[in-house]
C-alpha cells in the first residue's frame, strides 16, 4: 500500500486551538481541567466535539454506553474502517491533554485530509470512549472494556459513583446514551495518540514514543503475622515483629524489579498496621505489592520470585507469611504491522522517534484484544499527568498527530 506523502502535515495552529477551546470546558482550578466522565462538563465537550465532527462532514455513531464514533466514508463500502481515538473525559484535577490531544488530534487529521481533498479506500472512524479516567465510576477505561467483552454492559452500568448515582443513569440523564449495541463493530485496526504520561520521551529528546507494548499487572495482598507485645519490656531476641517482616519484603520487592530490568517496577502502595500504637510492636501488617512489566513471563518470574522468597523472609524473622493475588492485568503486545505503520511514520516525516512501553492503562490496551491497534506517544513536561499542571508543547502535539495521520492513512490506503 501506498505511504502518504512526506509534505502531507496536519495544522498544528488550528489543532492547538481545538485543544484550547475544549479545555474552557470544565476549568479546574489551577489552570487544567475537571470534565469528569458523565457530568454537564462532559455533555458540553461532547456536544462540542459532535459539532466539529460535522462540520468536517462526518456522520456521528453512538453506542449504548455513550461511545462516540464520527466517520468519515472510504471508497470502498465493503472495507472495514481504519479507527482512531481516545478519550475527552478528565480526572477531577486533571490536564488539558490527556486523551483529549487523542481525540483532536484524530479530528484535526479529519480536517486536513478534507483540506487536502484525501480519499481512503477503508472508511475512517475517530472515536470518544466513555470513562477512560475511572474516577468517577470505577473502574477505568470502562466502555472500551465492554466495547471489547471484558465487563458485561449490565455490569458497567450499575457502576456507582461516591454519591451512589448509577452510571446507566447518569448516562441517560446527560442525554447520550444510543442505541448501537456495544462491541458490534468491527475494526480493521486501531490507532491511540496519547500524551506519555511518564518522563522518558523529554529526557531523551524524542518527538514520538513507538508504543510497542503495555505493562500487565498484579496486585498482591500479603500478611505478615507476628506478636503485639510492648517495646520497652520485650527483649529484642523475643520480638515477632511483623514491622520488620514489612521492611524486609518491602526491600524484596525492590530487588526483584531491580532483577527484571528493563522495564520492571515493584513497590508496596498500601499499608495497615495492626495495632499501629507507638509503644507496641507490630503484630500484623497487611499491605499490597504492585508488581509491573510489559513481558507476560517476565512478569510470572517476578511473581513466583516474591512468593518463594517473602515467606522466608518472614519465617527467618519468627513472622508468618500469607499472600494472594487481588488484581492481575496480563501485558498487551501491539500488533506488528500497526507499530510498524507507526514507526514507518515517523521516520518519513522526520520526527524522532524511539520504541516505549505504556506504563499507564489506555482504551488501546482492551481494544487491542479485538483489533489490531497500536498506540503512538508524545511528550509531556517533566512526565506529569493527572496533574492541572501537565503541559506539552504545540510541536509535540503536532508531531504525534502527524504520526497519527500517517499512520491512519497508510491503513486506511489514499485512493489515488
Ligand atoms: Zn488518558
Amino acid at each position: 500500500m501506498a505511504a502518504p506523502a512526506q509534505n502531507l502535515k496536519i495544522n498544528g495552529d488550528r489543532l492547538w486551538d481545538s485543544l484550547m477551546e475544549m479545555a474552557q470546558i470544565g476549568p479546574g482550578i489551577a489552570g487544567g481541567n475537571n470534565r469528569q466522565t458523565l457530568t454537564d462538563d462532559d455533555a458540553k465537550g461532547r456536544a462540542l466535539f459532535q459539532t466539529w465532527c460535522g462540520d468536517a462532514g462526518c456522520s456521528m455513531g453512538l453506542d449504548s454506553m455513550g461511545n462516540m464514533f464520527a466517520m468519515r466514508p472510504g471508497q470502498d463500502p465493503d472495507a472495514l474502517p481504519v479507527y482512531m481515538g481516545s478519550h475527552l473525559d478528565t480526572q477531577p484535577t486533571g490536564g488539558k491533554y490527556d486523551g483529549v490531544l487523542g481525540v483532536l488530534g484524530g479530528l484535526e487529521a479529519f480536517r486536513t485530509m478534507n483540506d487536502l481533498g484525501v480519499k481512503t479506500k477503508h472508511p475512517i472512524v475517530l472515536v470518544n470512549w466513555t470513562n477512560e479516567e475511572g474516577t468517577r465510576f470505577a473502574p477505568a477505561m470502562l466502555a472500551s472494556g465492554v466495547f471489547a467483552g471484558k465487563h458485561t454492559e449490565d455490569w458497567a452500568k450499575d457502576r456507582v459513583d461516591a454519591e451512589g448515582k448509577r452510571f446507566g443513569d447518569e448516562l441517560k440523564r446527560i442525554g447520550w446514551e444510543g442505541d448501537e449495541p456495544v462491541g458490534a463493530r468491527k475494526m480493521h485496526a486501531m490507532f491511540e495518540l496519547h500524551i506519555e504520561q511518564g518522563p522518558i520521551l523529554e529526557a531523551e529528546g524524542k518527538d514520538i514514543g513507538v508504543v510497542t507494548h503495555g505493562q500487565g499487572l498484579r496486585w498482591i495482598e500479603c500478611t505478615v503475622t507476628g506478636k503485639e507485645s510492648h517495646t520497652g519490656s520485650t527483649p529484642m531476641a523475643m520480638r515477632k515483629n511483623a514491622g520488620r517482616g514489612l521492611a524486609l519484603v518491602t526491600e524484596l520487592v525492590h530487588e526483584i524489579a531491580m532483577k527484571h530490568q528493563p522495564n520492571a517496577v515493584g513497590a508496596i502502595g498500601h499499608i495497615d498496621v495492626y495495632p499501629n500504637s507507638r509503644n507496641i510492636i507490630p503484630g500484623k501488617v497487611v499491605f499490597t505489592v504492585d508488581m509491573r512489566t510489559h513481558l507476560l513471563d517476565k512478569l510470572n518470574d517476578m511473581v513466583a520470585e516474591f512468593v518463594t522468597q517473602a515467606p522466608r523472609l518472614c519465617e527467618a524473622i519468627g513472622t508468618e507469611f500469607s499472600c494472594e493475588i487481588v488484581g492481575q492485568f496480563d501485558p498487551p503486545a501491539f500488533d506488528e504491522a500497526c507499530v510498524s505503520a507507526v514507526r514507518g511514520a515517523s521516520e518519513r516525516l522526520g520526527y524522532s522517534h524511539m520504541d516505549i512501553i505504556s506504563g499507564a492503562g489506555h482504551d488501546a490496551c482492551w481494544i487491542n484484544d479485538v483489533a489490531p491497534t497500536a498506540m503512538i506517544m508524545c511528550p509531556c513536561v517533566d512526565g506529569l499527568s493527572h496533574n492541572e499542571a501537565e503541559d506539552i508543547s504545540k510541536e509535540w502535539a503536532t508531531a504525534g498527530a502527524d504520526v497519527l495521520m500517517h499512520a491512519v492513512l497508510e491503513t486506511a490506503e489514499i485512493v489515488e
